[in-house]
């Protein structure tokens, strides 16, 4: 009888060159022809403000379905691999691998959800463990078993997103990625389903990363067919010995649904809160800007850091007394600043009105008054004439910015934010069939055995 196996991995990036994804690639393409895939694998990117995360704290889940003895292989072969391409040596690569038989239970599932904003332990994911139906490998400091097990327990089953992944020969790694650059400009254009591609605003190319890992380039997009369209128009200028298409919770804004008052805000946490503005932005060394914030239980600073570059000019229009919903990560309290929410997105709920206070003028002469003192009205200071009735000149001013919902430009997005492009998208159950998967794995799996 077929069996179902989930196999989850986290925590086997270095910035010395590994990555998760390239290792989950490399475990599809060998395990295929054992076994069937229940979906394509998973990249789960979990809370981001983990201090001890690697990069982009992502984990990913592959679902499979076969014999019992095949599915032996396959855990044989995970393990295998996982210790060959992890970088060990890396004191902050802690690799977990957790392989779990048969259905998810609700309580993992709870456990996941609770990975997207929360700081969970080593002991809670090891609770799991009593179930006999769940196997935990640890490596280094055992970390890496909690975004394991969580990748597994988060069926994608809302809204997702799609990223077609591509690597690089390892003799290149560490080098800047060579690609026609004009291509990318005409894949973003000719696949108006893919986004992230460019940011136009700073002129600068996302698809390909910087870093000394594997990946050579990552598209983004609505749709399988939609990333597949833009990676055959771009031209690479290097070669590409592996590709995988990963359904993903990047863009989804999923890590954010926890709502909290401002006196239970935790470091490490993805939140949302709301409250009034109470003290007005002001930049700080560095070109970051900051406001507080308060509710009826006590008052918190909001930074928009310098890499959210215009964002900060938006909120640098807020004044005190502006009513805002703040959504971001819950930075701890340092020497140089108290607890900080790093804003990831901003709802503006109300505005107040902006008046210009001015004193009156001198009916006698036509100089501006001064004010008498407090309640004794005003004073000319160039004839000596005093008014008692006189009242301060109101004038609104007009605000800059509306009510509405504000993020950081792409460049500065964190993989789960949903951009702007994506605002009421919303891809719930449009998941390709167990059939289309298999087909499309095939292809990707050819080429991987082909190119590597
Ligand atoms: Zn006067």
């Amino acid at each position: 009888m077929k069996k179902v196996l989930h196999i989850g991995i986290d925590d086997t990036d270095s910035l010395k060159g590994s990555c998760t994804t390239h290792l989950a690639t490399t475990i599809v393409t060998e395990i295929a022809g054992y076994v069937s895939f229940l979906d394509l694998p998973n990249l789960i990117r979990l809370n981001p403000n983990i201090p001890y995360k690697t990069r982009g704290n992502g984990a990913v889940a592959i679902r499979i379905i076969g014999e019992q003895k095949d599915l032996q292989e396959c855990k044989e072969i995970t393990i295998k691999t996982t210790e060959k391409l992890a970088r060990f040596e890396d004191e902050n690569t802690n690799p977990g691998i957790a392989f779990l038989m048969g259905e998810i239970s609700g309580k993992l599932k709870a456990f996941s959800k609770q990975a997207l904003w929360d700081v969970l332990s080593i002991a809670q994911a090891e609770m799991f463990q009593e179930n006999a139906k769940i196997d935990l490998l640890k490596y280094g400091n055992g970390r890496g078993i909690i975004g394991a097990l969580a990748a597994i327990g988060n069926l994608l089953e809302e809204d997702f997103t799609y990223e077609h992944l591509s690597y690089r020969h390892p003799k290149n790694y560490g080098t800047k990625r060579a690609i026609d650059e004009q291509s990318v400009y005409k894949a973003d254009k000719a696949t108006p389903l893919t986004f992230n591609n460019i940011d136009y605003e700073y002129n600068s190319v996302l698809i390909t990363p910087r870093g000394a890992d594997p990946v050579f380039s990552g598209i983004r997009g609505e749709t399988v067919k939609e990333v597949l369209a833009a990676w055959e128009l771009l031209e690479p200028l290097e070669p590409i010995v592996m590709q995988m298409v990963f359904r993903t919770n990047q863009h989804t804004n999923q890590h954010l649904f926890k709502r909290f008052k401002i006196n239970q805000l935790k470091a490490h946490q993805a939140i949302i809160t709301s409250g009034v503005v109470s003290r007005k932005p002001r930049y700080i060394p560095g070109r970051h800007l900051i406001f507080s914030l308060k509710d009826e239980t006590g008052e918190i600073d909001c930074a928009a850091y310098e890499p959210t570059k215009r964002f900060r000019n938006i909120m640098n229009q807020l004044l005190v007394g502006d009513e805002l919903e703040v959504s971001g990560g819950v930075r701890p309290t340092a020497d140089k600043h108290p607890l900080t929410i790093n804003l990831e997105r901003v709802r503006i709920i109300k505005l107040i009105e902006d008046f210009k206070k001015e004193n009156p003028f001198c009916d006698q002469c036509g100089a501006r008054l001064k004010s008498a003192g407090k309640n004794k009205g005003f004073k000319c200071f160039k004839c000596s004439a005093v008014y008692r009735n006189k009242k301060v000149i109101q004038t609104e001013r007009p605000r800059k910015i509306t009510i509405g919902e504000y993020i950081p430009p792409a460049i500065a997005h964190r993989h789960l934010t949903k951009p702007q492009v994506r605002m009421g998208r919303d891809n719930t159950g449009t998941q390709l069939s167990e059939r289309e998967t298999n087909a499309l794995l095939a292809k990707l799996i050819e080429f991987n055995r082909a190119n590597n």
